[in-house]
């Protein structure tokens, strides 16, 4: 497990040091801005969105290791997703943070599985779901684009 941690905290780092999808969207069809208070993480969050299809996402801005790794991680996972398949992912990787101990870890998570030792530091589970907020938030109230 010690190994498998180390592992983990490679990828964090990484994903911290050389965040990808880190630019602005030219013409996002939805956004949003958030914000950690308790930890001052702070990230913009841009979105191409279109027929219930995420075709790119991407980020700016500054905050912890966590956040940033979070955020990287999650513009990896979401681009290619349908809105359905990104919300089933959102609700896996919650039950990851704040589940039971014991809880099966859902294959679908990928590489967002990296951030499961978060779990044992309540205080940065906030870091770790800012973006996945964020997300929410332009998703709801961001432009909307017509489905039909
Ligand atoms: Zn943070």
């Amino acid at each position: 497990m010690s190994d498998l941690r180390e592992l983990y905290q490679e990828v964090i780092i990484d994903h911290n040091k050389n965040p990808r999808n880190f630019y602005k969207i030219a013409l996002p069809s939805h956004q949003a801005e958030g914000f950690n208070p308790l930890c001052g993480d702070r990230l913009s969050l841009y979105l191409s969105v279109s027929e219930n299809k995420i075709h790119n996402v991407s980020f700016e801005g500054a905050g912890c290791a966590i956040s940033t790794a979070s955020a990287s991680l999650m513009t990896e996972m979401l681009i290619g997703k349908t809105i359905e398949e990104a919300d089933k992912l959102f609700s896996h990787f919650h039950t990851l943070l704040v589940g039971k101990d014991n809880i099966e870890i859902s294959p679908e998570l990928g590489k967002l599985k990296v951030l499961a030792g978060v779990k044992d530091y309540p205080a940065r589970v906030k870091c770790a779901t800012l973006a996945w907020h964020t997300y929410r938030e332009a998703i709801s109230g961001g432009v909307t684009v017509s489905t039909e």
